[in-house]
């Protein structure tokens, strides 16, 4: 049995950044992969920028309207067919796929649970989680806040 205190001090060990284009040696712990200043937020490299992202509650909806038009558009919610209106601005593509009432993820699981879809919310809950994964680094478990400043900084 060990104390977690004796433990926490960080092994800081020559590292080179990984930035591309910098390649600078610097003193970091193990998982450390940039340079200070190649760890400021400005720089992160963005593993994924998912454009579909917008997909979960939203719907591009393509059209070319010259003015504002106001459309009615049935709720994309398996089951409901409620129907709500949209103002469909110039240039503008991006619109709620869903009625004002489903626009809240809580309300959509509860109508899905209502018709005995639970296949739904696993999707649902899927595609609304896949964009928070990147950063579940648990690189070591009995790390410190050392650690979890990695990403942050
Ligand atoms: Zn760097
Ligand atoms: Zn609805």
């Amino acid at each position: 049995m060990q104390l977690p205190k004796s433990r926490r001090r960080q092994k800081l060990r020559e590292k080179k950044c990984q930035y591309p284009g910098c390649g600078k040696i610097f003193f970091g712990i193990h998982i450390s992969k940039y340079c200070p200043e190649h760890r400021q937020d400005r720089y992160r490299i963005r593993k994924r920028t998912k454009p579909e992202d917008v997909n979960i509650k939203n719907q591009t909806f393509k059209h070319n309207y010259t003015e504002v038009v106001t459309m009615v558009m049935n709720c994309a919610l398996e089951g409901c067919d409620h129907q709500f209106e949209v103002k469909i601005y110039p240039r503008q593509y991006i619109y709620p796929k869903y009625c004002p009432e489903h626009r809240n993820e809580y309300k959509r699981i509860r109508h899905l649970q209502l018709i005995g879809r639970e296949d739904l919310i696993e999707q649902m809950k899927l595609e609304g989680e896949s964009f928070e994964i990147e950063h579940s680094v648990n690189a070591d478990s009995g790390s410190d806040s050392g650690e979890a400043m990695e990403d942050v900084a």
